[in-house]
């Protein structure tokens, strides 16, 4: 007898899974395997949060999958000995998976597989499950193939799942059996299918009516923002299932848009179709090009910013101990909870790169780190844009302090994550150095002892890292360069990019 194999990497659902679909298909048992790679555990952008969050979900889908009579197969170490193992006990006739856009150390993982199946004489199919087009000629063509792709019909869960007989699930390990170190996490959320499915739909019945103006705030955003991302990224749904349901939605506002009921709702559910496109886009860059985490797209403008490591910088800034107050708050609430809304993402990563001048390298992987919903793709794409080393992205350094004063005015966000300025009046909270000595002694906090001095002045580098990034994108290499990244990486909306002159 021979069986087939369902590969479960970052696709941890059983609705809207085509691997696991083409496998019931095909009529053989099937067995479920979850492999952990040794070789991930050991890279600088993996943290224990991301793996026990994985463990999680597969174990709340292991008791789904035994429900309906499958089996889940847990091994660690590296996959070509996993498969083999499990080709001598149970025959293996086809591997089922669908594909992941990874970078390089699993795109190399993933050749490995394809070349045992080969030599072994299993048959290896892979499936598209997202936005994602493998195999892309020209980026020309991506928004319409991606389109056709989400719009395509959902694919049920299947009802029953035929196994071999005398055959049980592995027990799902905890990280720290392999030496990891789990962060707990402040108001973690649920893991799971089902869970996500909750999420979306507390999302679109409620939650999102305020999602465009709201998600900009660190403190609304933490409600009005989707909360999506990590099941996203472990894949327990797919971009398909919240597409369709948004769209769902969509129309049923269509036809009444004025009611008290549906009122506020369609700006805001456009404005998170946008974000569920770009999700796609920003996935596409690392499809085409696995390496985003170690080369910039602009090499040459990586190379005339040259942002050298500064130990004493990083600490501060990778820790939340800037004497920025706004800052920090986002910091500390980011490493406590592992979420941030994208603003203050993209202020955090734009700090570091224009106001500290660190190396993106080192605080996109503090941030991977940081992020429960660290999905690759997304997060070095941003990294280097935020950083100014794609040569297509317009320049943008976020001013602290404006933010500070857009998103938390009365500095409700900054009291409740950095306790040392819990009795600073309102009117210094923003800028608590501007104290008198007095002041400090009154609200205490007493700027250097209880409360760090600002690590450089802001105002100061912020705007040398501005004219530094300008003089670098006026370099003609980098500009010639720019022309190709957009030409594989671009996003094809007209944008004022398109329009500069320097592209002409
Ligand atoms: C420096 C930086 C690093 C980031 N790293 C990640 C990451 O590792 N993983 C991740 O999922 N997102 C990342 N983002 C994008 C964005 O901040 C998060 O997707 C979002 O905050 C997640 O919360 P949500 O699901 O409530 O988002 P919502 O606002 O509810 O959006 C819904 C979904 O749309 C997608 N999305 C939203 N904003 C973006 C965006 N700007 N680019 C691409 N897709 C988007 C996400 O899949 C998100 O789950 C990063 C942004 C920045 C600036």
């Amino acid at each position: 007898m021979t069986v087939s194999l369902v590969w479960l990497r970052r696709d941890l659902r059983l609705a809207d899974n085509p691997a696991i679909a083409q496998a019931k298909a095909d009529g053989r048992p099937m067995l479920f395997l979850y492999h952990l790679d040794s070789e991930r555990l050991e890279r600088h952008d993996v943290d224990g949060i991301h793996v026990q969050w994985e463990l999680d979900c597969l174990d709340s889908l292991k008791i789904v999958i035994e429900n309906r009579g499958g089996v889940v197969l847990f091994r660690y170490g590296h996959i070509l000995e996993s498969l083999t193992e499990l080709h001598e006990l149970h025959n293996i006739h086809t591997m089922y998976g669908n594909e992941e856009s990874g970078l390089q150390w699993s795109w190399d993982r993933d050749r490995a597989v394809a070349d045992w199946c080969q030599e072994n004489n299993v048959q290896f199919e892979e499936f598209p499950s997202n936005g994602v087009i493998r195999g892309l000629r020209s980026r020309d063509d991506w928004k319409a193939l991606r389109d056709r792709r989400i719009d395509a019909s959902l694919i049920e869960a299947p009802s029953r799942i035929r196994t071999l007989p005398n055959i049980q699930s592995d027990a799902i390990p905890h990280p720290s059996e392999f030496g990891f170190k789990v962060r707990e996490l402040q108001h973690r959320p649920e893991p799971g299918e089902s869970a996500a499915m909750n999420t979306l739909f507390s999302f679109l019945d409620e939650r999102g009516r305020g999602y465009r103006k709201g998600m900009s705030s660190p403190i609304s955003g933490v409600e009005m923002c989707s909360r999506l991302s990590p099941y996203l990224s472990s894949g327990c749904i797919s971009i398909r299932q919240i597409f369709y349901h948004t769209k769902r939605k969509q129309r049923r506002i269509k036809t009444n848009p004025r009611s008290a009921e549906n009122r506020g709702w369609s700006g805001s559910l456009s404005s998170f179709q946008s974000r569920l496109a770009w999700h796609c886009h920003f996935m596409q860059r690392l499809e085409a090009e696995a390496t985003l985490d170690e080369q910039a797209m602009n090499p040459e403008l990586d190379a005339l910013l040259d942002r050298p490591f500064d130990e004493t910088k990083f600490r501060a800034w990778s820790e939340g101990t800037t004497g920025w107050p706004f800052f920090d708050a986002c910091m500390r609430s980011l490493i406590a909870t592992g979420w941030i809304n994208f603003r203050m993402r993209a202020m955090l990563q734009s700090v570091a790169s224009y106001t500290l001048s660190l190396p993106w390298r080192a605080s996109g992987a503090h941030l991977a780190r940081q992020f429960l919903d660290y999905e690759p793709g997304i997060h070095w794409s941003q990294i280097q844009m935020q950083s100014g080393v794609t040569g297509i992205n317009s320049v943008r350094a976020y001013s602290i302090l404006k933010q500070s004063q857009d998103q938390d005015p009365e500095g409700e966000f900054i009291k409740r994550w950095v306790p040392e300025l819990t009795h600073v009046p309102m009117e210094h909270i923003h800028e608590p150095w501007l104290m008198s000595a007095e002041e400090q002694k009154e609200a205490s906090c007493i700027i250097g002892t209880d409360y760090p001095e600002p690590i450089v002045d802001e105002k100061v580098t912020r705007k040398e890292g501005i004219s530094q990034a300008y003089k670098a994108k006026a370099d003609a290499e980098a500009k010639l360069r720019s022309k190709l990244v957009y030409l594989v990486h671009g996003s094809r909306k007209r944008s004022r990019f398109q329009k500069a002159s320097h592209l002409k």
